[in-house]
């Protein structure tokens, strides 16, 4: 394992001077927020920075080169894989404050912005001027983009509208060498050389640091529309998924939860819930007013037809705003309920999640597990919320997220949608990728990184 330079007195003077100290976040409380991301692990950054600016970026990545100290980048730190936290010690690099949007260009249907400013902000920007950036991560409220391009993040809309990097045109990053490069294009195409920006994308703050992006918008949809189904249990909701996904509609989300999402939520819910493995689908359409109209009909039908006990429709924005708080608060309580708890996004094929939902008791009665599955259903993005009443037990749990994590690989599946590996997952990527597939990749994190000083420990097991 690399040997890296602690943060010395000598070091954080020549931060100091190189950079300037307002950019050093020195409040020990507020520094210790940076410990943590929405996962369950914590590591103490030595210094935290929060940069205003891409020369200050490059100063200090020439620092840690020349030091040999690692550097961790970090957005809205929502991420749940431990991505964003110091695994090897050094510096956390907040971008937050590179928050401007320097354009939302209606003509060429693209804005550019700084990594650091929140996806939330930035859909709302492009819609007062008619426009749409489709990706919506269920946490854009904290999430930047530059973190969502750093992990490819994805949301509800992507069944329809793909995850960020069908949004991303270009980027400029910081290497870790210091060095400023600039990829992709403003144009809708471009094939010129390696595309950098799709390796970029997704390399979770371990190639380089994003210090702008250059995005996709398209239009505004005209109108949306939304019904919510009640079946009686989730492999018999699941596919209802296919019939629709087969029926020549695509919804801009298909959601579900299962009966024990339901039961952390029973108080936000418009309806009782009906019996015991209850399993809600939530279905948005966007488009023409009389198309979604339509649709949202047939689509009752299908549900009704395969089973649905219970339709919810949600016409107006009110009524699916009040549904997709309801599905926000899941997550927040199954975190808030749980003694242990393990936030894997599996995805599978489409046709596989009847299956691999059906064999889901069979793993909680032999791991001693509860496992409250939501996610995205249109995708196969299955969260699997794997939580024990204690921590007394681990080996079992973590066999038990082994095993699942084999059959989900097994059934053609990956062990990550869209939080990434980062630290959380690190342990489990051989399972998924060959040797070659590893050894390949870490040789061209060792051509961006030569001194392993960015985001090091992070991804590849060591
Ligand atoms: C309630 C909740 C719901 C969520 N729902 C979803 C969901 O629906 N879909 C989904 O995909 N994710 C979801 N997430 C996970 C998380 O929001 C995403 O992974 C998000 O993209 C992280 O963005 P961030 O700015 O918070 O990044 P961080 O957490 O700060 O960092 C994540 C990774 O990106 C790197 N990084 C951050 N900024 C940069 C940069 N400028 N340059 C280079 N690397 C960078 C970091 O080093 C780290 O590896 C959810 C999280 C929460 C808490």
């Amino acid at each position: 394992m690399i040997e890296y330079s602690p943060i010395t007195d000598e070091i954080r003077s020549r931060i100091v001077r190189e950079l300037g100290d307002e950019c050093i976040v020195s409040n020990p409380d507020e520094a210790g927020t940076y410990a943590q991301d929405a996962s369950e692990l914590r590591y103490t950054p030595e210094m935290v920075i929060r940069v205003e600016e891409t020369q200050q970026i490059r100063r200090l990545m020439r620092l840690a080169n020349e030091y040999r100290f690692p550097v961790t980048p970090r957005g809205g730190g929502s991420g749940l894989a431990g991505g964003c936290l110091p695994v090897r010690g050094g510096i956390v690099l907040s971008l937050e404050n590179m928050n401007r949007i320097l354009s939302v260009h209606t003509e060429d249907l693209v804005a550019e912005v700084e990594p650091g400013t929140l996806t939330k902000t930035l859909r709302d920007a492009a819609q007062s001027k008619g426009l749409f950036f489709p990706p919506d991560p269920a946490g854009m409220d904290q999430s930047t983009i530059g973190g969502n391009a750093a992990t490819n993040a994805g949301g509800p809309s992507c069944v329809k509208y793909g995850t960020t990097k069908d949004y991303v045109l270009g980027l400029e990053v910081v290497l870790p060498s210091g060095r400023l490069i600039k990829t992709g294009t403003r144009t809708r195409k471009g094939v010129v050389g390696y595309d950098l920006t799709q390796l970029l994308v997704g390399s979770e703050g371990t190639l380089g640091i994003i210090t702008g992006l250059i995005l996709k918008l398209i239009p505004f949809p005209e109108a949306v529309s939304g019904t919510s189904a009640v079946f009686n249990d989730l492999p018999v909701a699941m596919g209802a998924v296919t019939k629709i996904l087969t029926s020549g509609h695509l919804p801009s989300a298909i959601e579900f939860l299962d009966a024990k999402c339901l039961s952390l939520v029973n108080d936000l819910l418009p309806f009782k819930v009906p019996g015991e493995k209850s399993t809600l689908l939530i279905i948005e359409l966007d488009g023409a007013p009389e198309q979604i109209r339509h649709e949202i009909d047939v689509i009752g039908k299908i549900c009704e037809d395969v089973g649905a006990t219970y339709l919810l429709p949600a016409p107006d924005k009110e009524e699916r705003e009040l549904i997709w708080e309801m599905r926000r608060q899941v997550s927040l309580r199954i975190h808030d309920n749980s003694a242990l708890y393990i936030p894997e996004d599996v995805a599978v094929p489409l046709g596989k999640i009847p299956a691999l939902v059906a064999e889901l008791p069979k793993f909680e009665a032999e791991y001693g597990l509860k496992i409250y599955a939501f996610g995205h259903a249109g995708d196969g993005n299955i969260h699997l919320n794997i939580t024990a009443q204690n921590r007394d037990n681990m080996t079992r749990v973590e066999k038990g997220v082994k095993t699942i994590l084999s059959r989900v690989i097994q059934m053609g599946g990956t062990i990550s949608g869209e939080h990434g590996i980062g630290e959380a997952k690190k342990r489990y990527l051989p399972m998924e990728l060959s040797a070659e597939s590893i050894r390949l990749q870490t040789k061209i994190k060792n051509v961006f990184d030569p001194n392993m000083v960015l985001n090091p420990g992070k991804i590849f097991p060591e």
